[in-house]
């Protein structure tokens, strides 16, 4: 999950706040100082710690706050407004048209994850229906031309490139003019990282960008840099028309939500961020999902992008009506369960949903959560058909109990607990009842009424 440790900390410091039974002074106070720890922790600078904090006490006056108002709801909301503010670049990033011949020239730095990302954006693209084709005109790495081919071949996308021409401006322009006789509409050009901000590196990005007048220019950067990704991101800035960023690696580093949040404030949007080394760990990103998503409020759009994305067309509608239901029984969570073990596209598709993957199945744990899983399931092949598609917590007394921990040879103790991650799970599940079932399309609207 991404950035499981900042979010992890900062719903777990909203939650002991929603245990406190007075909310006073003290327990904002010691909320607020829990959630600035944890962003420090993440490399946000510290002025913007400092100005959450003073804003939120600003919003949040609790003298004035009536005995009736929902205390909790104004803080949650104030932090949530805070921290988008953080993200937010202030400015939208430049949209291309499926159809139209678009030109996109990544840059940054060597190993930042340029090449893997030119693939993962093309790839992303083509199941979404557009026609991508990757152009490699970094000529100074050797080998970099037969990694964009490997990942190109993998993906089924069409590449361009070289092992004798030197001139990276004419490969560029050569890539360029052979996919638009082909009609791609997404031509992708992957330009030299270097090995660091140097002038030949920008003179060469001016040179390619010149020769193929690209109508986006992504600028590729590591989250481990942390806020050091303001100068970064301004450099680039200052040496070629940067319309969107890509930060990747958000995976292993700690420092992501400086890197975010120091990008926005050079006021360029982050578009996507790479999760991961496989072609798709890469994630949209849209500043307030995001968040939801870190304060364990759920991402929905994400959510339902991703059903759409890697659920098979023909179960898409079974499923989206079990969530409209809102009605979850033991049977759905085995068969979920079945999906978060496979570790495949389902289970990614319920790694947004807050509560399942990431609590079910932490980074670095997955071993012993894999076995924690497999172990309900056993006690789960011990129920019966009405136990199973029940949704009535009542059902469960004693008697069944005990039933089910002797035909699974598991400690009673183990069934109760394999009953009260049901209940948890059926809260969060609860929440999507009455979701209007969307078509293909619909997915924005529908994010933006359920974050509102
Ligand atoms: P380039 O030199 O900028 O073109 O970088 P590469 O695309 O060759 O990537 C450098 C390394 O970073 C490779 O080992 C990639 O697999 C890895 N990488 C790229 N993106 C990600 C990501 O989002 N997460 C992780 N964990 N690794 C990544």
């Amino acid at each position: 999950m991404v950035l499981a440790q900042l979010g992890g900390s900062i719903s777990r410091a909203l939650q002991q706040m929603s245990n406190a039974t007075i909310i006073d002074e003290k327990v904002l106070n010691e909320c607020l100082n829990e959630i600035s720890r944890a962003l420090l922790q993440s490399d946000v600078q510290f002025k913007m710690v400092r100005d959450m904090q003073v804003n939120i006490k600003k919003i949040v006056n609790l003298d004035d706050l009536a005995a009736g108002h929902n205390k909790r709801k104004i803080i949650q909301q104030a932090i949530f407004n805070e921290l988008c503010k953080m993200l937010d670049p202030g400015k939208p990033s430049y949209t291309l048209k499926k159809g139209k011949t678009s030109v996109v020239m990544f840059v940054g730095l060597q190993g930042s994850g340029k090449t893997t990302t030119c693939t993962k954006y093309a790839y992303y693209h083509q199941k979404k229906g557009w026609k991508p084709a990757l152009v490699c005109a970094d000529t100074f790495r050797a080998g970099a031309f037969d990694q964009l081919k490997q990942n190109a071949t993998k993906a089924k996308i069409p590449f361009y490139g070289s092992y004798m021409e030197s001139d990276p401006v004419k490969i560029a322009e050569e890539g360029v003019e052979r996919f638009k006789k082909e009609n791609c509409d997404l031509i992708i050009v992957d330009t030299s990282g270097r090995h660091k901000q140097e002038a030949a590196l920008f003179e060469e990005m001016r040179q390619v960008s010149e020769a193929t007048k690209p109508d986006l220019v992504i600028f590729v950067m590591d989250s481990s840099i942390g806020q050091a990704a303001f100068d970064q991101a301004q450099a680039f800035k200052q040496s070629v028309a940067v319309g969107a960023v890509i930060v990747t690696k958000m995976d292993g580093h700690a420092k992501g939500g400086g890197a975010l949040s120091a990008v926005a404030a050079t006021k360029s949007p982050v578009i996507f961020i790479g999760t991961g080394e496989h072609m798709d760990e890469f994630e949209v990103f849209d500043v307030k999902p995001f968040v939801s998503r870190l304060l364990g409020m759920g991402d929905w759009s994400g959510f339902m992008d991703k059903i759409h994305e890697v659920v098979p067309m023909d179960q898409q509608p079974e499923l989206l009506q079990k969530l409209s239901e809102g009605n979850f029984t033991l049977r759905i969570m085995y068969e979920q369960f079945q999906n978060i073990l496979k570790m495949g596209p389902i289970g990614q598709v319920f790694s947004m949903i807050p509560g399942f993957s990431q609590e079910l199945m932490p980074k670095g744990r997955e071993k012993e959560s894999q076995a924690r899983i497999k172990r309900f399931m056993t006690m789960m092949d011990s129920m019966t058909n009405e136990e199973l598609d029940s949704s009535n917590p009542k059902l469960m007394n004693e008697s069944r109990i005990m039933r089910i921990a002797r035909g699974s040879g598991r400690p009673v103790r183990e069934v109760m607990e394999m009953l009260e991650e049901y209940k948890r799970l059926a809260k969060i599940w609860s929440k999507m009842k009455g979701l209007k079932i969307p078509k293909k399309g619909e997915m924005s609207a529908l994010s933006r009424n359920m974050n509102a």
